[in-house]
C-alpha cells in the first residue's frame, strides 16, 4: 500500500474474483462463464461496426441497447438502466439506496459485503437455515436495504417469484433489490412485478445466459423514480459508462431469442447430465435453478478437492469460509468439460490421484 492510499479504505477488503491462472490450459469450471460463444448475430454486427466512428464517445444512456432491453421485457425505456456489467449496477446501487446499510443472506455474493467495506456502511446478515434456503420470515422482518440473490450463489437455490413478493410486500419502505444475474437458468423473474412495487430494484447480467461476460453488459429494472436516481450516480461517475461496441453487441445478443433458448437449454441440460453423475459417485447437491452446482462428498475435503482438480487441469471454485467449506462450486461447461470433470473425479475417489 502507498502511503497515498485512502486512510477511510486502508481496511478494506476487495472483491477476490475467481482465479485464471496462465500456467497451462484448464477446463474453466470457476467463474459461472458460458462455455459456448456470444450469438453468431454478435459476431456479425462486430463485421459491421464502423470503428472509423471510435474517435466519438458512445451514446450515454445506450439508448438503442436500453430500448432492446425494455422492448424485451416489457418495459418503457425509462424504467432500464444499461451498465458496465451488473456489478456497475450493483456499485450504483449502494451509492444510491443504501444509507443505513444492506442485509443479505449470510452465504451469497461475495461482492456485496465488499461493497458495504467499500461505501463504509453496516452490513447486516441473515443466515441461510439449515438447508440453505433463503429464511423468508426474518427478511419480512429486515430493517436496512434488502439484497437478495435469486437464484442465490453460490448455492444455486431459487425462491419463487411469490417468495420474493411476500419479503417485497412486506417491506413497503425499504427497497428490495434482486439480483438475477443467474435467473435464466431456471428461476423466476421478478421484473414482472415491477408495476405494483415501487420498493423492487432488479438486477441482471448478460454476462451468463448470453455469454458476453467479457463484453460487460448489465442492467437494472425498475420503476422510473429508482432508474433516474440510478442515472445519477451514473452520471456523476462514469456517464459514457457502456462502450459503443457493447453496446451494438448487446442489442444483437438480446435480440437473438433462438440462440439463447438453445445456449439456455444445452446448460440446462448438462446441468442434469452433471448432478445425476456426481449423485452417482455420492454426492450431495444442492437443487440448482443456476448455471453451476454447489456439491460436496463426505469422502472428500472441500479444499483438497478442489486442489486435486486443479493439479488435474480443472479449475472448481472453493470458498474458505464457515458452512461451506466442505462444497465447491462447479460452473456447467459443456457436455465434454463435464465428462472430464467426471472422470477426474471419480479418479480421485478411487485414490488413483491424490495432492
Ligand atoms: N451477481 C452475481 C450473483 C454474480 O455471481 C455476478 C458474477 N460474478 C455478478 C452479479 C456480476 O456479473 P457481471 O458484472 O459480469 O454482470
Amino acid at each position: 500500500m502507498s502511503r497515498f492510499f485512502s486512510k477511510k479504505l486502508s481496511h478494506m477488503a476487495p472483491y477476490v474474483p475467481g482465479e485464471q491462472p496462465k500456467d497451462k490450459r484448464y477446463v474453466k469450471l470457476n467463474t459461472n462463464e458460458s462455455p459456448y460463444p456470444p450469438s453468431p448475430k454478435v459476431a456479425e454486427i462486430m463485421t459491421k461496426a464502423n470503428l472509423s466512428e471510435l474517435n466519438l464517445y458512445p451514446e450515454p444512456c445506450s439508448e438503442n441497447l436500453r430500448k432492446a432491453i425494455a422492448k424485451y421485457y416489457g418495459l418503457n425505456d425509462s424504467e432500464v438502466l444499461v451498465t458496465n456489467g451488473s456489478d456497475e449496477t450493483l456499485t450504483f446501487a449502494y451509492m444510491a439506496f443504501c444509507d443505513e446499510g444492506i442485509v443479505a443472506p449470510d452465504i451469497s455474493y461475495g461482492f456485496y459485503p465488499v461493497l458495504s467495506g467499500l461505501f463504509g456502511k453496516p452490513h447486516e446478515v441473515i443466515p441461510l437455515k439449515s438447508d440453505f434456503t433463503i429464511d423468508i420470515a426474518a427478511f419480512c422482518l429486515a430493517e436496512k436495504t434488502i439484497i437478495i440473490s435469486n437464484p442465490n450463489a453460490p448455492t444455486g437455490i431459487a425462491l419463487t417469484r411469490l417468495e420474493m413478493e411476500k419479503i417485497i410486500s412486506a417491506n413497503p419502505d425499504r427497497l428490495v433489490i434482486v439480483d438475477e444475474a443467474y435467473v435464466d437458468f431456471g428461476a423466476e423473474s421478478c421484473i414482472p412485478l415491477i408495476e405494483r412495487y415501487s420498493n423492487l430494484l432488479v438486477i441482471q447480467t448478460l454476462s451468463k445466459s448470453r455469454g458476453l461476460a467479457g463484453a460487460r453488459i448489465g442492467f437494472a429494472a425498475g420503476q422510473k423514480e429508482l432508474i433516474e436516481d440510478l442515472d445519477k450516480i451514473r452520471n456523476s461517475i462514469n456517464p459514457y459508462n457502456v462502450n459503443k461496441l457493447s453496446q451494438l453487441i448487446g442489442i444483437a445478443a438480446i435480440e437473438d431469442e433462438d440462440y439463447f433458448d438453445e445456449c439456455v437449454t444445452k446448460t440446462v441440460n448438462n446441468r442434469y447430465y452433471t448432478a445425476q453423475a456426481l449423485e452417482k459417485l455420492g454426492f450431495e447437491i444442492l437443487p440448482s435453478c443456476a448455471n453451476f452446482l454447489f456439491a460436496k462428498n463426505k469422502r472428500l475435503d472441500g479444499k483438497e478437492f478442489y486442489l486435486t482438480l486443479k493439479k488435474l487441469g480443472v479449475l472448481v471454485r472453493h470458498f474458505d469460509k464457515d458452512r461451506i467449506r466442505d462444497f465447491v462450486r462447479i460452473t456447467i461447461g459443456s457436455k465434454e468439460e463435464m465428462d472430464i470433470l467426471l472422470e477426474k473425479t471419480e479418479k480421485i475417489l478411487k485414490g488413483e490421484i491424490t495432492l
